[in-house]
């Protein structure tokens, strides 16, 4: 049984709707379907970018059409990678009759509305998503500049759950909570949204990343699904290996990965490498301490010959110390992965910061004096925390001060205990 502290579902539910968004059109429900009393109702009509091919195919099939107008609908919505239709008006192959017939089954775009909101100087782009029911999901899309041999990437970080359950203190999703998994299209409509935007600017979309909110492997199937669609030559057409997948830890779930071969790059959230402090900043710890997650990883790693990401959150005074270093190195020394150290992302809900650059950079030392692959993210911890729930918090409403309060409070003592417990 997992130990995973429970959250309220209804944490992002009514009170986190979006406000001042118009609502992109939608094809108007089928006459009869009652209105919902009580807010929006999920849409039973399958996403477009969710559905098998032939899936699609045999519909057309069903309805006496040629096969080719199954592979018109298919360019409408995938359109070399570059995001494609957002409603049947759009494709205009499809005679007005069978047009209308496709909207009524299926929807072009589960995404019912987006606000974009840019930051650092153009270089990144946060958006809030509304799905058909009001949930909310973040992504955001991040630009790199060509550097040295590098070539420039564009890069989405998206979700794959409204909310999440594994409640990290640090992750403004984690203080959210639980609202659903997303669907198939739900995800892969986050990037056909990049896209689509990067389209319009001449750009073109290079990489996409699991890392915003939601843990992945907690909705593996749907996860795998979007994979699928998104590195499929005749769909997104995105090669797997600019897939990457984060992880807090769900061992099953990477186990299943190693049996299913390579997918994608695995990213483990690792954060600490002592259990009492693990258990604290990742509560998934106490159902799969640290030892399973790393011995999962590195056999993923010497089954699928791909090394492993493990991303380290460093917070200030919490798990930044020589003592964490050195734990942290003793448990990787000899693996096939790369450690990313991720200056922390402040949330309002912890008095926690980021730790200063010169521990960042002793830590990053004390890795590689062990030979272990180390890259200090920047900027990255701004830009993932951005897309790990902090618009949809910060729609959701800042809770009570005293309720902060004593969050902070609660936070300090775990903390504390766990710093003493393995000698910090
Ligand atoms: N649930 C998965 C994937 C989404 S979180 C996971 O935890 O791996 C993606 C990454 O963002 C994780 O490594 C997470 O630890 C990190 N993250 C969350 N909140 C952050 C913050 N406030 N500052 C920096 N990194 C953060
Ligand atoms: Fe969930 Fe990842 Fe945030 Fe932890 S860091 S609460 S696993 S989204």
């Amino acid at each position: 049984m997992t130990r995973v502290r429970p959250r309220s579902p209804s944490a992002a539910g009514p009170r986190a709707t979006m406000r001042g968004v118009t609502d992109a059109p939608t094809p108007d429900a089928p006459s009869g379907t009652p209105r919902p009393t009580t807010g929006p109702i999920r849409d039973p009509r399958p996403g477009l970018s969710g559905l098998e091919p032939d899936v699609l195919a045999a519909w057309f099939a069903a309805r006496s059409q040629p096969a080719y107008r199954g592979r018109q609908v298919a360019d409408a919505i995938w359109a070399g990678g570059s995001g494609g239709a957002r409603t049947g008006a759009e494709v205009r192959t499809l005679p007005a009759a069978l047009r209308g017939e496709v909207d009524a089954a299926f929807r072009f775009d589960t995404l019912t509305a987006t606000e974009v909101r840019p930051g650092d100087g153009g270089q990144t782009e946060k958006a809030l998503h509304r799905l058909s029911d009001g949930a909310l999901v973040e992504s955001v899309l991040m630009h790199y500049p060509a550097r040295g041999a590098n070539r420039q990437r564009d890069t989405v970080c998206i979700s794959s759950q409204a909310g999440c359950a594994v409640g990290c203190p640090f992750c403004a999703t984690g203080e959210l909570g639980f609202t659903r998994d997303l669907e198939t299209a739900e995800i892969v409509d986050q990037v056909r949204a990049a896209a689509r935007r990067l389209t319009a600017a001449g750009r073109r979309l290079t990489n996409v990343v699991f890392m915003g909110m939601g843990e992945p492997l907690l909705n593996l199937d749907r996860v795998l699904e979007a994979v699928t669609a998104l590195s499929d030559p005749h769909r997104f057409g995105l090669g797997a290996r600019h897939i990457t997948v984060s992880t807090s830890g769900v061992v099953p779930g990477i186990r299943r990965l190693t049996a299913l071969g390579p997918q994608f790059t695995l990213a483990v959230s690792l954060h600490a490498a002592r259990d009492p402090l693990r258990d604290v900043l990742v509560p998934l710890n106490r159902r799969w301490p640290v030892a399973e997650v790393v011995a999962a990883a590195r056999d993923h790693a010497e089954v699928t010959g791909r090394r492993i990401s493990y991303e380290v959150t460093l917070i200030d005074g919490v798990n930044d110390t020589p003592a964490d270093a050195a734990a942290m190195a003793d448990l990787l020394r000899g693996d096939l992965c790369h450690v990313n150290l991720i200056p922390m992302n402040p949330v309002a809900h912890t008095p926690w910061r980021a730790s200063p650059m010169d521990r960042i950079e002793g830590f990053a030392a004390r890795l590689r004096q062990d030979r272990i692959a180390v890259t200090i993210r920047r900027n990255r911890g701004q830009e993932i925390g951005a897309a790990c729930g902090q618009l949809a918090a910060e729609r959701a409403g800042e809770p009570a001060a005293p309720v902060v309060a004593r969050r902070r409070e609660l936070l300090v003592r775990d903390s504390t205990a766990a710093l003493r417990a393995v000698g910090g």
